[in-house]
């Protein structure tokens, strides 16, 4: 999470201020105001052919070792499905088609703070994995044999999207 001693734009110490009923800091100087918005990241319910769900095991913090839905955040310029397939592609090599969304979710992060989460459900449709550095192994398993999640945002996710009646279909 982003904290500031001086203004980014003109290098004058921040005040502390009350605006829109929110502690914030401010600069005296030109004015800037330091917002705290959330970080949106992705999270792929990538499924193959099979029905089977792609599940990954971290690498790095936050949640290192724990198996996890694969996602990350997004960057600028990029719609949230482009960002989702991108990073399933950075961390599998796997290519998918968004299927729909499954929610956006709000999560505090000891790492980054405020978190914007929004979850697809993606279909792969090449075979093989190969995975980079932010994962240790990555597969897929079937719906009732999948590791130990014990990510509580990642199994909502995954119990959210087997209760979707229907695949919303984006195209
Ligand atoms: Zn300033």
């Amino acid at each position: 999470m982003h904290t500031f001693t001086f203004c980014p734009k003109c290098g004058t110490p921040l005040q502390e201020a009350v605006i829109e009923n929110r502690d914030r800091q401010q600069c005296p100087a030109c004015s800037w105001i330091h917002y705290r918005n959330p970080l949106p990241v992705t999270i792929a319910f990538a499924r193959n052919q099979d029905d089977e769900l792609l599940v990954i095991r971290r690498a790095h913090p936050p949640a290192e070792n724990e198996w996890a839905l694969p996602g990350g955040f997004l960057e600028t310029g990029e719609t949230p499905e482009e960002g989702c397939l991108r990073e399933l592609l950075e961390e599998t090599s796997l290519k998918g088609r968004v299927e729909g969304l499954i929610g956006a979710y709000h999560r505090e992060n000891e790492m980054y703070g405020s978190l914007l989460v929004i979850a697809y459900k993606i279909i792969v449709h090449t075979p093989e994995i190969r995975i980079n550095h932010e994962v240790h192994e990555a597969g897929f398993y079937h719906p009732d044999a999948l590791p130990d999640i014990r990510i509580p945002l990642h199994n909502q996710i995954i119990s959210d999207a087997a209760s979707l009646v229907s695949p919303g279909s984006l195209r």
